[in-house]
């Protein structure tokens, strides 16, 4: 068994939808993970947003204009009228459901309603696509057995045994098609993984069915050694272990939700990163196989809150950091970051919902200062102590940024330091220079093999 994900822009039209469908040619059984068109779920989230604000004439319009594009594709979708309709019908009585709520008086659990409305229609178009081309599939909603626990994590028990029980209903299938993202609580309402969290869905169903590989589906040829959008000349990466993609994917590469790797290092399945529009190219293997010797690659992750916390009494006296941690675990808040002096300690969050809390908390016993907009930037590879000469090599060609705070040491893969947000760009292009000029007018394009040191 396989499970392939394919993402947004994957199938964000009726013709790339008709390409997903060329792809999926093999005997084998797979699962197949849909994400909503590219651009849909910031629609919904827009509507949600609009009808909290009162702007109801406006959240309906766009609504309307969300359906037209749903049938749009439709149209253009299905070779036959008779499944052309069933895609108009299928994508008409979805809206007339969504349109209910925005009329019939809305709470806030229709907004997580509306929003899973996104993954709902293109797994149910491309389910009733595959059926008019003969495949023998099956549809399995993700509402009837993605859960997430109170602490809002998956709960694989109750996924394993309802996920198999509906695969086994439907014993003549080999594609299994079903929503990334979207699951329901413990309170049986629906909710999300997180934006992007078809990339998690796809990696958690991997790990209850023991698949023998996951393939993420994108719109560009895998993990690059820097950020594609921000930085020219960036290339693919062939192979990294999974601790190194878990760095890359917590610390900002948005090509992979930070939560997909460990699900499947737990079962050592390889996941693959493929890319839709040139799926010839071999793309990015993430798997416990670990490569040395290599600066890899960098990422960045905004929107981070620097605290600074200060204490003139015997900052590190035996207790004090108990303390502290102890204020981040009562409000339910993981700390990215710390670094610490004799007097004081800085750390780093990038939730900030309890923030407030979190700063009356600490400021019972030390000195608090909080700054916003920070970034974290991490470079990931293979740092063992033993090596002289690779943080002095980063940080020379860091020397026009200013630098809030370096984290080194605390693991083999990763050197992290946060700096204001507006360096970030600046930030990556210069850290560009320690991977060699590499050819991107290769189609093949060759990876990263930066054995700088
Ligand atoms: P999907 O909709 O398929 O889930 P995403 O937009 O979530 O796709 O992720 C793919 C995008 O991630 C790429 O188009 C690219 O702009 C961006 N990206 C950011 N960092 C990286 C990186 N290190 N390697 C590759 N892509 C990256
Ligand atoms: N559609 C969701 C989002 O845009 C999930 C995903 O694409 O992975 O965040
Ligand atoms: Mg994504």
């Amino acid at each position: 068994m396989k499970v392939l994900k394919f993402g947004g822009t994957s199938v964000g039209n009726a013709d790339r939808l008709r390409k997903v469908c060329k792809l999926l040619n093999g005997d084998e059984p797979i699962v197949v993970v849909l994400s909503a068109m590219a651009g849909v779920t910031n629609s919904l989230v827009e509507i949600t947003e609009l009808v909290k604000s009162g702007k109801m004439l406006q959240a309906i319009e766009k609504t309307k204009e969300l359906e037209d594009k749903h049938i749009k594709t439709a149209e253009e979708l299905f070779d036959s009228k008779m499944y052309r309709k069933r895609g108009e019908e299928f994508i008409s009585n979805l809206f007339l459901r969504i349109l209910s709520k925005l009329i019939d008086g809305y709470n806030q659990s229709d907004s997580r309603n509306i929003v899973a409305l996104g993954e709902q229609l293109s797994a149910g178009l491309f389910h009733i696509q595959l059926t008019e081309q003969g495949k023998r599939t099956a549809y399995i909603p993700a509402l009837e057995y993605m859960r997430i626990d109170k602490d809002g994590e998956p709960d694989f028990f109750y996924i394993e045994q309802n996920l198999k029980r509906l695969l086994h209903t439907n014993p003549f299938a080999n594609i299994y098609v079903t929503e990334g993202f979207i699951c329901l609580d413990t309170n049986g309402l629906v909710n999300n993984l997180g934006r992007g969290g078809s990339d998690f869905t796809a990696a958690i169903i991997g790990n209850v069915l023991n698949a023998n590989e996951v393939q993420i589906w994108t719109d560009i040829d895998g993990v690059h050694n820097n950020d594609p959008r921000y930085v020219t000349n960036t290339c693919p990466l062939r192979q990294l272990s999974y601790d190194e993609a878990a760095e890359l994917a917590y610390f900002g590469a948005k090509i992979l939700h930070p939560q997909t790797v460990h699900p499947c290092k737990a079962k050592d399945i390889p996941v693959v990163l493929k890319n839709t529009l040139n799926p010839a190219d071999e793309g990015t293997v993430i798997s416990s196989v670990k490569n040395r010797k290599r600066i890899k690659a960098v990422a960045a992750k905004d929107g981070i809150t620097a605290i600074n916390i200060k204490s003139s009494r015997m900052l590190l006296a035996y207790g004090f950091l108990h303390k502290v941690f102890e204020v981040f675990n009562t409000y339910k808040t993981p700390v990215d970051m710390i670094t610490t002096s004799e007097v004081s300690i800085s750390l780093t969050i990038d939730n900030t919902i309890n923030l407030e809390n979190i700063v009356n908390a600490i400021s019972q016993f030390a000195h608090v200062e909080v700054e916003r907009n920070q970034t974290i930037v991490c470079l990931v590879g293979d740092f063992p102590a033993s090596h002289k000469g690779y943080t002095a090599m980063v940080f020379d060609c860091l020397r026009e940024i200013p630098i809030r705070m370096i984290s080194y040491g605390g693991s083999v893969n990763n050197i992290s330091f946060l700096i204001d947000s507006h360096y970030k760009v600046q930030a990556l292009r210069l850290l560009q220079q320690l991977f060699p000029a590499v050819s991107v007018s290769n189609s093949t394009q060759q990876s990263i093999e930066a054995n700088i040191f």
